[in-house]
């Protein structure tokens, strides 16, 4: 939140600057008009007069929009001046790169209406600070931190009740919410698309309505941009001329006795930071998560009905065979209620097709349906809460079509290369590389918010219709019972954790771990506990090579920890009983089914996070095995691929990118084992719970060589891809228009191959896990940099020193070398021990060339060359 407000300023300023600048006719302040047409005042016209060519929308904000010019005014009543209201800003579809696709949730702020003389300003108010009323200091509460003012403009007519006001200016704009990143100085230009100048001219209104609660206008902002030097994504048709949609919203503050729980760092909930300065604790915080409004009807009852439960319409965009499983879906969050004595906390309904009423009412919490042409999520789940406590006041969750469909898009799901691909290794450009997430940082905190999950839920789902396609398929169709039911779970777990996310929820990461291998296919246990901790990770698959042994393919219910933290976020307590309460609730924190790990700490960028459990598209609390499970699997299923997938009435396009998304489970596996070499398990608990564990320990050397001799195994290897061979001929895209043109269409498996193979390079020797594996040597980390800059030679020279290199090993070489003679010259980033390691390893692969044996010409010009690029790295040197 308080990233999002740093920007907001900057911009603001900006604008505040140039409006200055620009001021042709100026704005007399109040006094002086007073004084100057005190004796001739022109009686000011009647809001009658003013309004008599608009629309009027009548609601919390009551506007009217001229119906000739589109232009709007606001009727501010008297009582709603001085009073708090909620701005809510969502961008409705725009760059997605900007992160301004639909349904994006931006910035939450408190505001004010103030009247000043003859103009009524609007203020934005900073919530980021606490004073407790019972310390002096109190009295100079807010000393450095002043209201902003966002705009301000002469009323243009008044009655007893209120007075009416041109909006324009405030709502067509950056007022409110600037939709133009501020990039840092650092950035190239070009780096980044770049919406260029705004331009009012072109921007307009599109809904406006008004309902009792809230207030919401549409609008879209147009920019324009002359000699963009970035082009944009697929989604910018052309990006000289670029249009935002943007939704403002003003939202009543409710007037109740709802009181803002605290946050913890043992769970995880969105919510808002906020600093005490009333305090000398070493920890000021007064933060506090978001949570809805649960009061029980009987508050004596152990477990009572909520006198206002939390109501969900499937709006009638639902695709009508997928409702009732949604609905099932979402009324599992109920076990979690009862933990927190509610029963029927979640109600899920269906909207009828001739419902009266509007979704965007923020009364109506509503699961929509789109499909769109470019989607960049599959699902998200935002909510709006009240910035002062945190109270949850609506949500709404939009569900991409698509995600739910049979029918995927390998296009789109490849577009560009594999999910997760690394395209830049860090030793190529150090100082991106030692800021992980820095484009997502960038746009602040907020977009926490978002939840990419169905994109990498579709590829996994899709994987798994493959496997179910290739090994339960006996040519009767006998797949197809289990890839419904396959696809019911995949429906239900994309329910349950959207809506998690709106009960407050933020994602754990680490839930995939609550169970060993071989209990994740153990029905019996996964019906009582679920298959993960949670439902708000990123799992992959559970989909088992023995089909005899399949379990659930998602957890279809809560979990243990899901139960527990809202057990934490919605058990009532009095004032006094609160704080005892929760700390009996935070004491369990050490049960291993409760662990907990965001996206702040995930791994799934190279560099990023040092607990490997915190990861997606994981699964299990041994992640060797299963792994190494997978990469069978997917050798087991390549062979077969053509005769399942090579339909005698199609194109091999299915071919194609069903065979792609094994090479991603294939990089998804090795990725996910990569981050054990180097990493070290981090643990919450307090000193007081007992807890046997460090906060911080490194992975036993034994378990990260495990992890380095499955990736020499089943990615590095001369034969790791041999089984793929057979399909190259066949994997032929679709040739559509003339999609070919400005490249060729053959199939090219050494270019997939080097991503995969150096996707795990990219994290073991990455500047930040070469250094943490020298730091975290210094408290019981045996896995030394050196140890493990030898292993990767074993892995990636010894097998094939005695005869020729194919292709495949020929790139991965050539790819080691290179990075070591980056890493061993490299002018910043790299920590001495590790390109002292570099180095000497260098020096080893050249002495262990001189024992190899080439037969063909190509494997000697290879060697050849490795021993150029050798001498060259250390000749720098
Ligand atoms: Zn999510």
């Amino acid at each position: 939140m308080r990233k999002s407000s740093l920007l907001l300023s900057f911009a603001l300023a900006a604008t505040g600057a140039m409006a200055q600048s620009k001021k042709t006719t100026p704005v007399t302040p109040a006094a002086d008009t007073a004084k100057k047409s005190a004796p001739a005042a022109p009686a000011k016209s009647s809001i009658k007069d003013k309004v008599k060519s608009s629309r009027k929308v009548d609601g919390l904000f009551t506007l009217y929009q001229d119906t000739v010019t589109g232009s709007l005014q606001m009727y501010v009543r008297k009582d709603q001046l001085g009073k708090d209201f909620i701005y809510q800003s969502f961008s409705m579809g725009g760059p997605t790169s900007l992160f301004l696709h639909q349904n994006m949730i931006r910035a939450t702020f408190l505001f004010k209406v103030q009247k000043s003389y003859d103009r009524l300003e609007f203020l934005q108010q900073n919530t980021n600070f606490y004073y407790d009323k019972n310390n002096a200091v109190s009295k100079s509460a807010n000393v450095d931190v002043s209201d902003a003012v966002m705009f301000a403009d002469k009323f243009s007519a008044e009655d007893s009740l209120g007075y009416l006001v041109s909006v324009d200016g405030l709502l067509i704009g950056d007022k409110l919410d600037p939709v133009k990143p501020v990039f840092p100085p650092t950035i190239p230009p070009g780096a980044i698309f770049n919406l260029g100048m705004f331009n009012a001219s072109k921007s307009k209104y599109g809904l406006v309505r008004s309902f009792p609660n809230n207030t919401d206008v549409i609008v879209e902002l147009a920019y324009d941009n002359p000699m963009p030097l970035n082009g944009g994504g697929k989604d910018i048709t052309d990006a000289r001329y670029v249009r935002v949609k943007m939704q403002h919203s003003f939202l009543e503050v409710p007037e109740n006795d709802f009181r803002a729980r605290r946050d913890d760092p043992r769970v995880g909930y969105f919510g808002a930071e906020v600093d005490d300065l009333t305090s000398i604790s070493p920890t000021p915080y007064k933060d506090f998560i978001s949570r809805w409004n649960l009061v029980k009807k009987d508050p004596s009852a152990a477990i009572s009905e909520p006198v206002e439960p939390i109501v969900w319409w499937i709006e009638n965009t639902t695709p009508v065979e997928l409702r009732e499983t949604i609905k099932e879906a979402g009324e599992k969050w109920n076990e979690a209620f009862e933990k927190a004595g509610f029963k029927n906390a979640v109600v899920m309904k269906i909207m009828p097709d001739n419902a009266d009423w509007d979704p965007a009412d923020i009364r109506y919490n509503v699961i929509r349906w789109v499909s769109s042409a470019n989607p960049p999520y599959g699902a998200i789940g935002p909510s709006f809460f009240n910035p002062r406590n945190g109270q949850i006041l609506g949500a709404d969750i939009t569900v991409e079509w698509k995600s739910g469909a049979g029918t995927p898009n390998f296009d789109e799901l490849f577009n560009g290369g594999l999910t997760g691909a690394v395209t830049t290794m860090p030793w190529e450009n150090i100082e991106a590389a030692m800021k992980p997430g820095a484009t997502y940082n960038m746009f602040g905190k907020k977009h926490m918010a978002s939840c990419n999950l169905a994109n990498e839920l579709a590829t996994q789902f899709q994987s798994g219709v493959s496997a179910l396609e290739v090994l339960d398929n006996n040519g009767d169709g006998n797949s197809k019972e289990t890839i419904k039911e396959m696809h019911k779970q995949f429906l239900y777990y994309l329910i349950l954790h959207e809506m998690g996310h709106t009960l407050g929820l933020n994602h754990n990461m680490k839930a995939s771990q609550m169970l060993t291998p071989a209990q994740v296919n153990d029905k019996a246990l996964t019906a009582k506990i679920g298959l993960q901790g949670s439902v708000m990770d990123y799992p992959s698959i559970n989909v088992s090579r023995d089909r005899s042994k399949q379990g659930d393919y998602y957890t279809t219910k809560a979990g243990p920890y899901d139960l527990w933290a809202i057990e934490y976020g919605y058990t009532p307590f009095t004032a006094a009983e609160e704080e005892a309460g929760l700390r009996k609730i935070l004491a369990r924190s050490t049960d291993p089914q409760l662990t907990f790990g965001n996206d702040a700490d995930d791994m799934r960028s190279p560099g990023g996070g040092i607990d490997p459990r915190v990861m997606i598209n994981d699964m299990s609390s041994d992640m060797v095995t299963y792994a190494e499970e997978r990469f069978k699997l997917v050798n087991t299923m390549v062979p077969k691929m053509k005769a399942r997938f090579a339909r005698p009435d199609a194109s091999y396009a299915e071919l194609r990118g069903r065979y792609l998304m094994l090479q991603s489970q294939r990089m998804q596996m090795a990725n996910s084992v990569s981050r054990y070499i180097g990493g070290v398990y981090v643990d919450r608990s307090y000193p007081g719970q007992n807890a046997t564990v460090k906060p911080f320990t490194p992975v036993s050397a034994d378990y990260q060589k495990k992890a380095m001799a499955l990736l020499t195994k089943y990615i590095w290897a001369p034969n790791a891809f041999e089984t793929d061979t057979q399909l190259f001929p066949y994997l032929q895209m679709q040739r559509r228009g003339f999609n070919f043109f400005g490249s060729t269409e053959d199939y090219k498996p050494q270019n997939i191959a080097v991503t995969v193979q150096m996707s795990p390079l990219a994290q073991i020797l990455h500047p930040i896990t070469l250094s943490r594996i020298n730091n975290s040597g210094l408290y019981g980390n045996t896995y030394s940099v050196a140890d493990v800059m030898s292993d990767l030679v074993k892995g990636i020279f010894n097998e094939d020193l005695k005869t020729n290199v194919n292709l495949y090993r020929q790139n991965l070489q050539t790819e080691f070398v290179r990075g070591l003679a980056m890493i061993a010259n490299a002018p910043m980033g790299y920590d001495n021990a590790s390109k002292a390691a570099a180095v000497s390893t260098l020096k080893k692969v050249r002495a262990s060339l001189t024992t190899a044996v080439s037969t063909n010409e190509q494997s000697r010009a290879h060697r050849t060359n490795l021993n150029f690029l050798i001498d060259k790295a250390l000749a720098v040197k």
